[in-house]
């Protein structure tokens, strides 16, 4: 039969998670996506791995133009519900960084518990089915696919964002939710490596592959995690957190020496071995590539004892506060997620239904609700579609 009482579409994280909580509670489920396989940004998370949760998550690890919105969801499917869930499907895990959750094995793993749990609740997944439109009729919405028409009481977008279009991503959700006259804030690549101008680009290409811990800063935000220099720019975890709070235009601060109080350090230093160098310095606390390139890079040549007071000072600035601004980043091409999105004050935030249009939510990364690196995206995608789940 054609009719539901709960049409998802997309079947990723947050979809599938909302499919298994809403069949649970006897409802007929059909999850709908036009891919050939569910899940795939799920596959390619993590490395592989699918940094799948992270155990220290709090809404402060989110961004939305309202702040607030997160908050219940998060606090109603926690972390340590999802670990439980993993738990009974026998899933083993490691704790890579702190509080970060991977699969030991793959990420094959997380979308089996969601594939098995869908199965146990009795929801049904369509896979190579595009839906060309939607219309709300009556209490519920006629879902026109191309495999014909079906209809449902409940409809729940979880199409995702505009990230790795080659993974199946669309602007669907987006588009329908205009349809249905909500206001999408606008939307832009988060979680991305930097480009650089061709001069900074050329300067720093002897480095590419080369990998040292910062503490990165944009609009205040500090992040202190490894800088990957690639040969198209920056990347790394620093960057890829700092590249959500930047806007093109603005400059980034790197302190290359997080661990030191450099400037106490080279006038420490210049008492004791006046004839070191800055290269010595930096080759004690910086990998030796880098070390060698950024002196390069900075002229700084001769022997501490040539330098004055003011220009220890200047030196330990640059060291400590580097500061750049990139050409772009690498767009959606390679961003692992997408910011802005639905605005959720249009949204219940128990529920994730839309206020004004009964029977209808959004979950996931359609939604104006984007986290920091580190499993708190799954987090959300996990505690959206519980919500959505319990209520479609
Ligand atoms: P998605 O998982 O993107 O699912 C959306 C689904 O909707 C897809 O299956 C898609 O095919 C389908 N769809 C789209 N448009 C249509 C349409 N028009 N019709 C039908 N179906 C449609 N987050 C973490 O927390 N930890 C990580 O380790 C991590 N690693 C990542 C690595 C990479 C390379 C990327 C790109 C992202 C990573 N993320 C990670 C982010 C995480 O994958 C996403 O935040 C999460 O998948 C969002 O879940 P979602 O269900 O909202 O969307």
């Amino acid at each position: 039969t054609s009719q539901y009482d709960v049409i998802i579409i997309g079947a990723g994280a947050a979809g599938l998670m909302c499919a298994a909580t809403a069949g649970y509670r006897g409802r007929k489920v059909l999850v709908l996506d036009h891919a050939n396989k569910p899940g795939k940004k799920i596959l390619m998370s993590g490395g592989g791995r699918c940094n799948f949760t992270n155990l220290n998550s709090t809404p402060a690890n989110f961004l939305s133009d309202n702040p607030h919105y997160c908050i219940s969801a998060l606090k109603r499917y926690t972390p340590q519900d999802f670990v439980e869930l993993v738990d009974r499907h026998g899933v083993e895990y490691e704790e890579k960084a702190p509080g970060q959750l991977f699969c030991k094995d793959s990420a094959k793993d997380i979308l089996n518990v969601l594939l098995t749990e869908c199965e146990w609740a009795g929801a049904e997944i369509r896979m190579n089915t595009s839906v060309s439109g939607v219309q709300a009729s009556g209490s519920g919405y006629t879902v026109k696919t191309s495999a014909g028409t079906l209809k449902c009481q409940s409809l729940v977008v979880a199409t995702g964002g505009l990230s790795i279009p080659t993974m199946g991503a669309t602007g669907f959700g987006y588009e329908l939710a205009k349809q249905f006259g909500l206001t999408v804030l606008p939307t832009r690549a988060g979680l991305v490596p930097f480009t650089l101008h061709p001069e900074l680009k050329q300067q720093l290409a002897p480095l590419a592959g080369v990998s040292c811990p910062v503490d990165a800063s944009c609009h205040k935000q500090h992040f202190r995690e490894s800088m990957l220099v690639t040969h198209r720019g920056l990347s790394g975890p620093a960057m890829l957190q700092v590249s959500s709070y930047w806007q093109p235009g603005d400059e980034l601060h790197i302190n290359l020496l997080p661990a030191q109080a450099i400037q106490d350090d080279l006038f420490t230093l210049r008492k004791q071995k006046p004839q070191s160098t800055m290269a010595q310095y930096l080759n004690q606390h910086l990998p030796k590539r880098f070390a060698q390139a950024f002196n390069e890079l900075q002229g700084w040549s001769r022997p501490l004892q040539e330098y004055r007071n003011q220009d220890i000072e200047q030196i330990a600035d640059t060291l400590g506060n580097w500061t750049i601004k990139p050409a772009g980043t690498e767009g959606y091409r390679t961003a692992e997620v997408t910011l802005g999105g639905l605005d959720t004050r249009q949204l219940s935030s128990k529920t994730m239904a839309v206020l004004e249009q009964p029977n209808l939510f959004f979950i996931g990364e359609v939604v104006d609700v984007t986290g920091h690196l580190g499993g708190h995206n799954f987090q959300w995608a996990w505690a959206s579609g519980v919500a959505a789940g319990n209520e479609a």
